[in-house]
């Protein structure tokens, strides 16, 4: 073809791998391209689309979930198609993208999760947080796993807003979930949950917590559950009070007062209590099959190279009992086939979103990353409207400069066909909202907001694929 594409008789043909916020935000600058005529196929690994929004988000945050409305929309263009339940390197390969598309965006996000790497890590009960989060936000793939909530006493590691809902989850009350979303399975085991303590550890002070004041304050306001926090721990060390006296920060000002208004706060004498603590790291947990005890350390602060203020461990030490143990110190990408990759930051190789083979160092034509692939797990859903426009300008300079992918099939359909042919079951957007209908109804029955389907041959039949 010798126009370049873009245009009514040779549209721009587009494939996104990952359906969650940034894929959306990548569709949606790319329909709003000025004049340009652009296909966009979007695929994910599940039959449903919305990756952390559905998978991550906490149940209780339904207002955060209501961002699907907008995907709904961008969801709607005539030249949308969404292909769930088809996996990248599986069902469809690069050759297959190479082949088929002009650009493809990867926007699949961090599936994994960092580990502490300290002795005893691997014992039973201890578990990524991420792994609870997508256990009980009804992911196909976390269902079957086991967390042991006979346990009293609950240990939460890192103190980023993830942190903070699984800490929050573990100390609802049944009546607080029962208005959510959350798995029908989670509900039923939370329900007889008999963890009564959950200790939140920040390696450093208040003063460098990751979460944010909204998720500090929902703390305390629980239902079941009190807040505690040692007054010497909220309180500042020096080398902090003047990092905030010479950065001023009202996230971390309005951070620093509600924990100490928590540290003043008088036991309630609710069944749950969650004790945050401060400057402490886990060392070490042991137990015979599974854990059993923690071992934590002491820590300081200490100006490090970069300016910032790192922990430093003392020769101070305490070692209590707990029976679960959640590790929440950020997510991580996981490699895809045939795709670039930086093992160290769980990254894909990327100049701003144009993916680059570190290798030879040179950008690979017409492909780019967007979101938590791109930039590492940070931010906030919104985060990933500018970050996927920014990879999509990039993808435009390079399509005036003629540097696309060397489609040689220009057909839409053909897409289709060679996914029947692979007798792959795949779901379209019209399917997903019956889905969506389907549980929004059978939430109806059970006096709630939606009761998720949570196995993916249990979608199919519903949809009759
Ligand atoms: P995060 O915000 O990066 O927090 C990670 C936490 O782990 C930090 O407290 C960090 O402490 C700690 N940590 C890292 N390595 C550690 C180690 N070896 N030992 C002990 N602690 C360690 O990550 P996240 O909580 O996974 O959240 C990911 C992103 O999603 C964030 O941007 C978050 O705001 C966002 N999110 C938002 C919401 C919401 O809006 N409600 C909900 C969930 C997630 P240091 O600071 O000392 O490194």
């Amino acid at each position: 073809m010798s126009t370049q594409p873009g245009t009514a008789s040779n549209p721009l043909r587009v494939a996104i791998i990952g359906s969650g916020p940034s894929a959306f935000y990548a569709a949606d600058h790319y329909q709003k391209q000025p004049g340009l005529v652009v296909q966009i196929d979007m695929f994910d690994r599940l039959p449903t689309p919305f990756g952390l929004v559905r998978g991550g988000v906490a149940p209780d945050h339904a207002k955060i979930k209501s961002v699907t409305k907008v995907y709904d929309k961008i969801a709607q263009h005539p030249n949308f198609r969404f292909f769930g339940n088809v996996e990248f390197g599986r069902d469809l390969n690069m050759a297959d993208v190479r082949k088929y598309y002009h650009q493809m965006v990867f926007a699949v996000g961090a599936q994994t999760d960092k580990a502490m790497g300290i002795p005893g890590e691997d014992l039973a009960g201890s578990h990524a947080a991420t792994e609870f989060v997508a256990w009980y936000n009804g992911h196909p793939d976390y269902r079957e796993l086991q967390f042991d909530l006979t346990q009293e006493r609950a240990v939460v590691v890192g103190v980023g807003n993830v942190a903070m809902d699984v800490a929050r989850i573990l100390a609802s009350s049944y009546n607080e979930l029962v208005k959510t979303d959350i798995a029908d399975y989670a509900l039923e085991a939370l329900k007889e949950s008999k963890v009564r303590e959950i200790l939140v550890l920040a390696r450093r002070g208040p003063a460098q917590a990751a979460f944010t004041n909204p998720e500090i304050k929902e703390l305390g306001e629980m239902e079941e559950a009190d807040i505690a926090v040692k007054t010497d721990e909220a309180d500042l060390d020096a080398l902090s009070r003047e990092a905030l006296q010479a950065h001023p920060d009202s996230t971390v000002e309005n951070n620093v007062r509600i924990l100490q208004e928590y540290a003043k706060r008088p036991k309630q004498g609710r069944k749950k209590t969650i004790f945050m603590r401060f400057l402490v790291s886990p060392v070490e947990l042991t137990g015979q099959d599974r854990v059993q005890t923690v071992k934590i350390v002491k820590n300081v602060l200490h100006q490090g190279s970069d300016g910032s203020l790192r922990p430093k461990a003392t020769d101070r030490f305490e070692t209590f009992d707990a029976g679960l143990v959640f590790r929440s110190i950020g997510y991580k990408g996981v490699p895809l086939p045939d795709v670039p990759f930086d093992e160290k930051n769980g990254v894909i190789p990327n100049k701003q979103g144009r993916v680059y083979d570190p290798k030879s160092e040179q950008l690979v034509t017409g492909v780019y990353a967007a979101g938590w692939i791109k930039r590492g797990p940070s931010g906030v859903i919104g985060t990933n409207k500018p970050d996927a426009q920014e990879s999509v300008n990039l993808a435009m300079e390079d399509l005036k400069a003629g540097k696309v992918l060397c489609s040689s099939v220009s057909a839409r359909e053909t897409v289709d066909a060679l996914l029947r042919e692979r007798k792959v079951r795949f779901v379209t957007y019209q399917d997903w909202m019956r889905l969506d209908k389907l549980e929004v109804e059978n939430g109806k029955k059970a006096g709630r907001p939606r009761v998720k389907f949570t196995r993916v041959e249990d979608m199919l039949k519903a949809l009759g694929l």
